[in-house]
C-alpha cells in the first residue's frame, strides 16, 4: 500500500507551481530534486499523478474559506478602497477549455460544423466572482456550469457570495447576460443594487429606452481625447416582470485619435446602455458609467491575465472536481501575490517592473532554495 500523502501537502505543492508561474504539474515534477521542498514542505514533492488525483478529491470548501479568510485580512487591513462610492461585485462568464477528445462527466457539448462532418466538442465553462478593486481585482469565488445551464450557475454562485460574503459589496456590475428579473431580484432581496448592460434580451425596456434618448437632452463630459454625450432616465416601468421602475443610463462616446501608420486624426464612436436599480441619490451619472467601465475593463483584464500569464485554462487533470479546485487555488495565489506586491513591496520597488517579473523572481528564488522572497502567507 502507497503511504497517505496529506492533502495539504499536495495543494501547498500546487501553490507554489502556480506563484512561480510553472504551467504544469509535470513541469513541476521535475523540481523534485530542488532542495526547497524539504524545506517547505517537511517531506519530498508528491508526483505528478498524485498532484492530479489529489486535486480531483480537494475538499472545494476548504479553498473557498481560505480566499475569503485572505478577503477579511485585506479588508481588516483597509486594503479594499471602494470605487466611485461603491465595494462593487463582478460577475463574470468564461469558458475554459475545449477539446474533440477528452471529456469528462462534467463536460459541456456542442457540435461544431466542420468541412468533412459535425464534430462534438466537449469544453466547460464557469462564472468567476471578483471584487471591483484598484490596483487589483480581489478574486473570490468560481461556480462551473453545469451541462445544460447557462444563467443558473450565475445565480448557484450568487447566492453563495451573498451568504459568505453580506457585507463585501453594496453593489452588482454584470453583463447584459444577467439582465433577468429573477437575477435582479436575488440582489434586492439582500438590500443590494445591481448595473447590468442593457442589450437585446431586454427589448421592451431597450425600445422603451431608445424612444425616449431624442426626447431628452444629453450631458456632455470629457475625459482626455474621449467626448462622452449621456442621458440618464429614471422611472422606466416596461419591464414588467421586475415589477418595480428602473434607471436606464446610455454613453455615446467618441474617441479622437490619429492614426500611427498615415498619421491621420480619426474618430471611433461606441454606445454603452446599462440598466439599473440604483437611484440617483445614490449614484451620480458619471458613477454609473465610471463603474459600466470599470467592470468592462477589469473583468476583461482579470480574466486575460489569468489565463495568458497565469495559464487559468491549462487542464491540469481533467476532471470536475479537480477544474474547480486548481481555479480556486489559482485565485487565491493571485490575491496573495497581488497584496504582497501592491501592499508589501514599496512603490519604487516596483516601479518599472511588470507582476511577471515578481513572479520570475519567486521562481528563481525557489531555485536558489531560498524562499525569503515568498509571501510568509503563503507557507503551509
Ligand atoms: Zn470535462
Amino acid at each position: 500500500m502507497r503511504p497517505q500523502i496529506p492533502a495539504a501537502t499536495i495543494f501547498f505543492s500546487v501553490v507554489v507551481m502556480m506563484a512561480t508561474r510553472l504551467g504544469s504539474l509535470n513541469a513541476l515534477e521535475q523540481e523534485k530534486g530542488n532542495l526547497f521542498w524539504r524545506k517547505w514542505l517537511k517531506r519530498p514533492l508528491p508526483s505528478a499523478d498524485t498532484m492530479g488525483r489529489g486535486f480531483s478529491r480537494m475538499d472545494l470548501e476548504a479553498i473557498r474559506s481560505s480566499l475569503r479568510h485572505v478577503y477579511l485580512r485585506l479588508k481588516r487591513n483597509k486594503a479594499i478602497p471602494k470605487t466611485s462610492g461603491f465595494h462593487a461585485l463582478v460577475l463574470d462568464g468564461h469558458e475554459s477549455s475545449a477539446s474533440y477528445l477528452r471529456c469528462c462527466p462534467g463536460c459541456l457539448q456542442r457540435t461544431v460544423h466542420t468541412q468533412g462532418a459535425d464534430r462534438t466538442q466537449y469544453y466547460h465553462r464557469n462564472v468567476v466572482a471578483m471584487l471591483l478593486g484598484e490596483p487589483f481585482p480581489i478574486l473570490l469565488d468560481v461556480e462551473e456550469l453545469r451541462p445544460g445551464e447557462d444563467e443558473v450557475a450565475a445565480t448557484r454562485l450568487s447566492r453563495r457570495v451573498l451568504k459568505r460574503y453580506p457585507r463585501a459589496f453594496k453593489l452588482a456590475v454584470v453583463d447584459g447576460l444577467y439582465l433577468r428579473a429573477n437575477f435582479f431580484q436575488l440582489f434586492l432581496e439582500h438590500g443590494k443594487d445591481i448595473i447590468a448592460v442593457l442589450k437585446d434580451e431586454n427589448r421592451d425596456l431597450l425600445e422603451d429606452a431608445r424612444a425616449l434618448f431624442p426626447l431628452e437632452n444629453a450631458s456632455v463630459e470629457d475625459d482626455g481625447k474621449t467626448r462622452r454625450q449621456v442621458w440618464d432616465i429614471e422611472g422606466f416601468e416596461s419591464w414588467e416582470s421586475l415589477g418595480r421602475e428602473i434607471r436606464v443610463v446610455r454613453s455615446v462616446e467618441t474617441r479622437s485619435f490619429r492614426r500611427q501608420l498615415t498619421g491621420q486624426a480619426e474618430q471611433q464612436t461606441s454606445e454603452w446602455i446599462w440598466a439599473t436599480t440604483l437611484s440617483r441619490e445614490k449614484a451620480s451619472t458619471s458613477a454609473v458609467v465610471r463603474l459600466g467601465h470599470l467592470r468592462w475593463r477589469i473583468e476583461n483584464r482579470a480574466l486575460n491575465e489569468m489565463v495568458i500569464s497565469w495559464s487559468a485554462d491549462h487542464v491540469y487533470r481533467h476532471h470536475p472536481t479537480a477544474i474547480t479546485a486548481f481555479w480556486l487555488t489559482l485565485m487565491l495565489v493571485l490575491n496573495l501575490f497581488r497584496a504582497f506586491l501592491f501592499l508589501n513591496i514599496k512603490p519604487c520597488r516596483r516601479a518599472g517592473h511588470s507582476q511577471l517579473y515578481f513572479a520570475r523572481l519567486l521562481f528563481s528564488d525557489l531555485c536558489r532554495e531560498n524562499s525569503s522572497n515568498i509571501p510568509a502567507e503563503l507557507s503551509p
